[in-house]
């Protein structure tokens, strides 16, 4: 499943393609499963609108939205109450979930659900086998943008921090993978935090001394932002907006290395369940 790099590094990719260009129309699959909102309302909601900026909310890609124009007069406002999108496209990649820019002569592979023609003649494309991933129409001036649960460890400051894991009795590492505490961070970069800040992942979070949680917030911070301009972890099957793998995951100091010396003091890494997740560690550096 991607993380909050392997998002991040999708919605910068998309959005550097897309910025400014207009939805002409929208093309659904049949299949239920993708679609948070109907998918006729989404095709009907997204046709005509302007692309104003593509990023990443917690592990969600969140497309800013302008007005489509209307027919009697196509040089009216394109930004909706105050100056802000009008609308927005919600997509959560789930397991398998990719969002692609292609030309529209590329071929539709297998498992497409959404297809987004562009006026550039460009496709925005979703592709998901699993569908688990997840996709939502936003009319904002009906209802609230999205804001995904829980906060975003790329910006958290150390007391609020802190504060997510106070008095929490279960493991360090299951609170991190806890989407309402942290949003985005995974078992790959759970792991590799911990590694960085010198934390054993069966620790309980409540106990965490004020100095190791901020010890955990500048790490996962770092592993995160590192990752981010590596192009993410390629695991399983995961790719950019432009069909290219990342390559953070050949930096891992401990996930998925079982068994393989720490890269800093040369113990064998272990692995354990935690939180019913293959969990990564040098005992040796983390206490
Ligand atoms: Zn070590």
């Amino acid at each position: 499943m991607p993380e909050l790099p392997e998002v991040e590094t999708i919605a910068r990719g998309v959005d550097a393609r897309v910025r400014g260009d207009r939805i002409v129309e929208a093309w659904f699959s049949r299949h239920r499963e993708p679609f948070k909102s109907a998918a006729a309302s989404q095709a009907k909601g997204l046709a005509g609108r302007p692309i104003l900026a593509v990023h990443r909310t917690g592990k969600h890609i969140v497309c800013e939205l302008g007005l489509a124009p209307a027919e009697d007069t196509p040089n009216a406002r394109s930004l909706g109450q105050d100056g802000r999108a009008a609308a927005q496209w919600i997509v959560h990649l789930g397991m398998t979930g990719r969002l692609l820019v292609t030309d529209p002569e590329a071929p539709v592979v297998p498992h497409t659900h959404a297809r987004l023609t562009l006026t550039s003649g460009r496709e925005l494309r979703f592709v998901d086998p699993r569908r688990f991933g997840r996709l939502e129409f936003r009319d904002l001036e009906k209802r609230e943008g999205f804001a995904g649960p829980g906060a975003e460890p790329l910006t958290i400051e150390a007391t609020e921090f802190a504060a997510l894991f106070r008095g929490r009795k279960l493991a360090i590492k299951a609170a991190l993978l806890n989407q309402t505490l942290l949003a985005g961070v995974g078992n790959i970069y759970a792991d590799e935090g911990l590694f960085h800040a010198g934390i054993r992942p069966r620790k309980s979070a409540g106990r965490l001394t004020r100095a190791q949680l901020e010890k955990l917030r500048v790490a996962l911070a770092e592993v995160l932002n590192h990752a981010i301009r590596l192009g993410g972890s390629s695991v399983s099957d995961y790719v950019d907006a432009n069909g290219v793998k990342g390559f953070f995951q050949l930096e891992h100091c401990v996930y998925q290395r079982t068994g393989e010396p720490c890269r800093r003091c040369g113990s064998l890494i272990r692995r354990v369940v935690v939180a019913g997740r293959s969990t990564h560690y040098c005992a040796n550096c983390q206490r």
